[in-house]
């Protein structure tokens, strides 16, 4: 097992597409508003090709940028020459990639799925793993699980939901998303596992049956195929969709600001080259639109959970402005209860308010869209970690994080079933 993973890293040495050989993740903490503005500003400079991890808003948050082999001795200089502490978090972003890899490529070697029981929830797959996998849930849960196609992205991938339900005729329902922002690979993993969970807990767990006896669930695992497939194949750390941007060579837009809700306004930016570029208008994205269409077509989803990750926080409504929802007691009431039941597995501690609140300025949403079509129990998860490895979330955390995720989603699933509206 050993003389393969070796040999797997080798492999990857010699074949691997991404460049972040010497590339460091640097954890960077200001302590003071002026300081929180320069690195804004650093930030912004194109010639360093930096990508901001985790932004600072205020002084004391840590801020965790990747920085390119290239531009370290700029960074660094800078830093210290302005008396900003940091600390390196990540030492060489390529050999963490290159153990993923070697992780993934190794266990795929010595497993083969023969069944959703058989399936490695312990790893990370690809997109062609998942879907396969996906086909394999709905023929093993024929009665309670469908696989739905809600569009295609924007080079033509097929967008599925799991759809699981016990019967009825547009019953109340729950939504759950999960790897829009593409390198978030924990989210697509926890997305996986918590369909087998939902499938396998429906007759054994009465939370569960009693829920499905009253509402359906659907999930989407795969929100952005596009950029998940690019993650495997070309850049683990892409974020956006892959759409052509007109005018320039950069490519994608932040699916997470392109949504109709202060779409423009700041906390998202103009420029295509910009991880967080919201794109040239509203519901631009394919994959953003599909998600429109079907909530709006469906029109009774009653809770939507949307999953992102890292930063450990559990956020409401709005991201885009600082008007409070008026439904702010009761989603923060809520959120407090399902943060306690995750931390009480694993003792994970979790902040939890609305986005603007508890991150930063926000605009084009996921959900401040989804409550302003009346989806009052509208969440946002970032899961695990609070900043070790960020992004690239080892392997063996993948189940942990999900078991901890599951009690608090369905906490406000039960939530849900308790108070129709
Ligand atoms: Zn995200």
């Amino acid at each position: 097992m050993k003389g393969l993973f070796i040999f797997c890293m080798l492999v990857l040495a010699a074949f691997s597409n991404d460049s972040f050989i010497g590339d460091q993740v640097l954890r960077i903490t200001a302590n003071s508003e002026e300081q929180v503005y320069m690195l804004n500003d650093l930030a912004e400079l194109d010639h360093l090709q930096l990508d901001v991890w985790r932004e600072a808003v205020k002084p004391e948050d840590s801020m965790d940028i990747h920085v390119p082999h290239g531009s370290l001795q700029t960074v660094k200089a800078f830093l210290e020459s302005n008396g900003i502490s940091y600390s390196v978090m990540i030492e060489d972003v390529q050999s963490v990639v290159n153990h993923e890899r070697a992780e993934m490529l190794a266990a795929r070697s010595t497993a083969q799925m023969r069944s959703t029981n058989s399936f490695d929830y312990a790893n990370y797959h690809t997109l062609e793993e998942i879907y396969n996998w996906m086909d394999e849930l709905v023929s093993e849960y024929p009665h309670l699980v469908t696989k739905e196609q809600i569009g295609s992205s924007y080079e033509e991938r097929p967008l599925y939901i799991l759809k699981f339900s016990t019967g009825g005729n547009n019953r109340p329902s729950i939504w759950i998303d999960t790897g829009i922002h593409s390198r978030e690979w924990v989210t697509q993993a926890t997305g996986v596992w918590m369909a087998k969970k939902i499938a396998s807990d429906y007759g054994n767990d009465e939370s569960i049956t009693s829920i499905l006896d009253q509402m359906d669930i659907f999930i989407e695992i795969v929100t952005n195929p596009d950029g998940f497939h690019f993650t495997h194949t070309k850049n683990r750390m892409w974020r956006k969709t892959r759409s052509i941007n007109a005018g320039t060579s950069c490519v994608g837009v932040d699916p997470n600001r392109n949504w109709d809700a202060g779409f423009g306004g700041p906390g998202a930016s103009s420029q295509p080259c910009s991880e967080t570029y919201r794109g040239p208008r509203a519901n631009s994205e394919k994959e953003v639109k599909a998600i429109v269409d079907f909530v709006q077509a469906h029109g009774n989803i009653k809770a939507f959970i949307s999953i992102h990750s890292y930063s450990q926080l559990l956020l409401y409504p709005y991201g885009y402005t600082s008007t409070s929802v008026p439904d702010k007691q009761e989603l923060h009431d809520l959120a407090q209860r399902a943060v306690s039941a995750l931390s009480s597995l694993y003792g994970t501690s979790y902040r939890y308010g609305s986005i603007i609140t508890t991150i930063y300025q926000a605009s084009g949403g996921t959900i401040d869209w989804t409550y302003k079509q009346g989806i009052k129990y509208s969440y946002t998860f970032e899961l695990r970690d609070n900043g070790r490895y960020g992004f690239l979330l080892p392997a063996n955390q993948i189940i942990p994080t999900a078991q901890e995720t599951w009690l608090a989603v369905k906490v406000i699933m039960e939530h849900t079933r308790d108070n129709p509206y």
